[in-house]
Order: structure tokens, then C-alpha cells, then sequence
């Protein structure tokens, strides 16, 4: 999102885009990643030392009240853990390995195929929509077979299973 946009975003909320707000944002926006709040401390610190957690914190839920910043938990595969991106991306899905925990992004028609029959099926309007999926990558699937294999194997010599 333009640092412009953002800023109208927020100010219509009565929120106002200080210089170290900004700077999380614009974080948030390149790493490209989905960063948990201490992840983005880590970063933003790197950048200015004075910016404590406890700012990092208050930001990232004003930005997520703002409307700017989306909260994900990711299929909770760390746990309670929360990960945070800008909604200026294009609407995409979340595609969680459960076994290493890599996370792709999914861009594609049918999300926008769903939104539009959700909402003529409901006549709904949608604000928010999150997919998420989880399942096995092809890596994890092969270490899976193979953990399999072996844990049957080691049965079958009637050794104890870890
Ligand atoms: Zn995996
Ligand atoms: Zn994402």
C-alpha cells in the first residue's frame, strides 16, 4: 500500500502513521514474509535502536485495527503464535506445511470465484477472507514414508518405538 493510502487509512480512524509506525509497516511490506511480532521487532531494531517491543506491539494492533496489517495464526503450527502481513497484497491462500512448517502463498482465480459465490450463494458482503490449507509438502511426504517404513520395520523386530 502507498505510504499515502496508509496514512488516509489511518487517519479516517483516527489513527495517526508516526515515523516508527511507518517504519514497521514498510517492514512488513518488503520482507515479504509473515513475520511474528518478535521477528519483526528483530528487524525494525536493526533499523532504530530506541524501538522497543512493547511499541511494536501497540503498532501492530493499531495497524490491525486500521485495517492495514492482517493477523494469521497459520494453522497454529508454532503454537499460539501470531503472524502478521499487509493487506496490500493481491488475496491469496495460505498453504502450511504441518511437518516443517514451510508456508507458500496460493494466488489464484478460484479464491475470487469462491468470494463471489459465497456471496451470491448468501448474498453476503464480504470484508475479510482468509484460506488457509494444511497438509504435507512433497519433501515431507517422502521423510514421511520413509519414517513410516522405518517405524514398521522397527515392529516388526519387536524393538521398542521411540
Ligand atoms: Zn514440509
Ligand atoms: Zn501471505
Amino acid at each position: 500500500m502507498r505510504a499515502e493510502a496508509a496514512r488516509e487509512s489511518l487517519k479516517s480512524k483516527g489513527i495517526r502513521l508516526t515515523r516508527q509506525r511507518q517504519l514497521l509497516l514498510d517492514l512488513l511490506e518488503r520482507s515479504g514474509k509473515h513475520l511474528d511480532a518478535e521477528g519483526l521487532y528483530r528487524l525494525a531494531n536493526q533499523l532504530d535502536p530506541k524501538l522497543n517491543r512493547v511499541t511494536v506491539y501497540r503498532t501492530l494492533k493499531l495497524l490491525k485495527e486500521g485495517g492495514l496489517v492482517d493477523e494469521l495464526d497459520l494453522m497454529h503450527f508454532e503454537g499460539d503464535q501470531h503472524y502478521y502481513e499487509t493487506r496490500s497484497k493481491q488475496e491469496h491462500a495460505h498453504v502450511i506445511c504441518l511437518r516443517c512448517g514451510k508456508v507458500e502463498e496460493f494466488f489464484g482465480d478460484p479464491l475470487q470465484k469462491l468470494r463471489r459465490q459465497v456471496e451470491a450463494h448468501f448474498g453476503f458482503q464480504i470484508l475479510i477472507a482468509r484460506t488457509e490449507i494444511g497438509g504435507y509438502c512433497a519433501h515431507c511426504q517422502v521423510m514421511r514414508e520413509q519414517e513410516m517404513a522405518a517405524a514398521a520395520e522397527g515392529k516388526s523386530q519387536s524393538k521398542p518405538v521411540a
